[in-house]
């Protein structure tokens, strides 16, 4: 009796048979290799743009008929990117979606980014996120990003990633010379305005701002830039370090940007993996999550709509029914109990590495505030999917009550009127320079994906 009556939870090398396990281990690796050529937003896109057209997707061109199993993307200026694969049903019968974010938490350079002092050449930076300030300095980093000069000609910069390639760096203070610092509490460590990127020591022969105008001297010789050009730039600056797997058992992997590159790759995985679904399914790869999925680019934007609406079109259905049907697994990250802090987490309630992909029913702050609290249906929905399609998971929650909160772009899509839930990989470290997560809760993420697409 006991055995029906309570809800038990299986480690999943325990539950997972040899085969699945060699199975998450290639899927890792593949995963590793797109979180080391994906460091930015844009080139999530590229990657994805690459993945997607080797497995058959081609452009979308509004007015185009869509036949069921037709592969179709279509890029928002570079920076999000929407995948579908047409269904048997029409889209008056909804659509199965996943949404998943692909900017991560970073120090973007300022406009005028470049000055000197003390004989060295800096650089300003803004940074992107909710970040602890202090975890990202005398880390190596890399600058990543793209300028575009006056005539619209973009110049792509990437440099600390090559292994020949020079880093970046901002320092800290010694401890010998930090008896203030030290005091300070964690929050004021490091300003915004202290996040200042050691560029160069070397000067010109001669003129003002030697040491300024030799950095922007080597820029130039690299890329053909002038200063003026980095105003018109997003050029940031991203951990150099390299996915890496962590622990004697290789059980985790260790890498800038899980949040929410995880999710970003098992729904990227799973529509290039499936034929002809039941009902049309869409994969969302979103930028701007991190601040609020504001902007064209965000989850926010009706370039959602439209991409739906001209899909709609092509099939006479409309777009308020075809969403009213739809439902979306808004694909992101949440915190896994980390066992250094055990105080920030309420433990029968809080995500485990290894158990699986977490299920939030909400997310917000402050009483649930700002989120979608997907209602026992829907729960019930995701639990009914992933059980059918042997997908193992657990419920999350995003800390003890009252013990801080965040969002996801769940709550953008639920006000379109779209049944949604979140759900996604557990991370220890969360918006730090090195994020760590589980080798089989990123593959179940890939299976939960996978089986929300096939879902009759
Ligand atoms: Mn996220
Ligand atoms: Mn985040």
């Amino acid at each position: 009796m006991s055995e029906n009556i309570f809800y038990r939870q299986t480690h999943l090398a325990d539950r997972l048979d040899e085969a699945e396990k060699k199975e998450a281990g290639a899927y890792a690796s593949s995963y590793m290799k797109f979180l080391d050529a994906g460091k930015t937003e844009r080139e999530c896109v590229a990657c994805a743009v690459e993945a997607a057209e080797k497995a058959g997707f081609v452009p979308f061109v509004p007015g185009t008929e869509l036949k069921p199993g037709d592969r179709i993307y279509s890029v928002n200026r570079g920076k999000s990117m929407t995948l579908a694969v047409i269904g048997k049903q029409d889209l008056s019968h909804g659509c199965n979606i996943a949404g998943a974010h692909i900017d991560s938490p970073r120090l973007d350079l300022k406009q005028l980014p470049f000055y000197e002092d003390g004989e060295m050449a800096m650089l300003k930076t803004h940074y992107y996120g909710g970040i602890k300030k202090y975890q990202w300095v005398t880390i190596p980093l890399a600058l990543h990003g793209v300028a575009v000069r006056a005539d619209g000609t973009a110049v792509p910069v990437t440099i600390g990633e090559d292994d020949s390639d020079p880093v970046f760096m901002i320092t800290d203070l010694l401890p010998h010379l930090a008896a203030d610092q030290i005091k300070k509490t964690a929050a004021d460590l490091f300003t915004g305005e202290n996040l200042n990127v050691f560029l160069g020591s070397t000067p010109l022969p001669e003129g003002d701002d030697r040491f300024k105008a030799k950095a922007l001297e080597l820029l130039h010789e690299k890329y053909g830039l002038c200063e003026e050009d980095f105003i018109s730039a997003e050029i940031c600056a991203v951990p150099a370090m390299k996915a890496r797997y962590l622990g004697l058992d290789r059980s985790m992997i260790a890498s800038y940007g899980h949040d929410d590159r995880s999710c970003a790759w098992a729904e990227l995985m799973a529509i290039c993996h499936i034929q002809a679904p039941e009902r049309t399914a869409v994969c969302i790869l979103t930028d701007k999550e991190e601040v609020g999925s504001d902007g064209v680019t965000g989850s926010q934007s009706t370039a959602f709509e439209f991409f739906m609406q001209d899909l709609c079109d092509a099939q006479g259905v409309s777009l308020r029914r075809c969403f009213e049907q739809s439902f979306c697994l808004s694909a992101d990250v949440c915190n896994a109990f980390d066992p250094n802090f055990p105080e920030v987490s309420e433990k029968r309630n809080n995500a485990k590495c290894n158990y699986g992909v977490g299920i939030l029913k909400f997310t917000g702050a402050r009483g649930k505030s700002g989120s979608n609290d997907a209602s026992a249906e829907t729960v019930g929905t995701v639990r009914r999917i992933f059980a059918d399609a042997g997908v193992t998971w657990q419920m999350a929650e995003l800390g003890k009550v009252d013990q801080g909160g965040g969002g996801t772009i769940a709550k953008f899509m639920a006000n379109r009127n779209i049944e949604t839930i979140d759900a996604g990989v557990p991370v220890l470290s969360m918006h730090a320079p090195y994020e760590a997560v589980s080798v089989y809760d990123c593959y179940m993420t890939y299976k939960a994906v996978k089986a929300v697409y096939e879902r009759r």
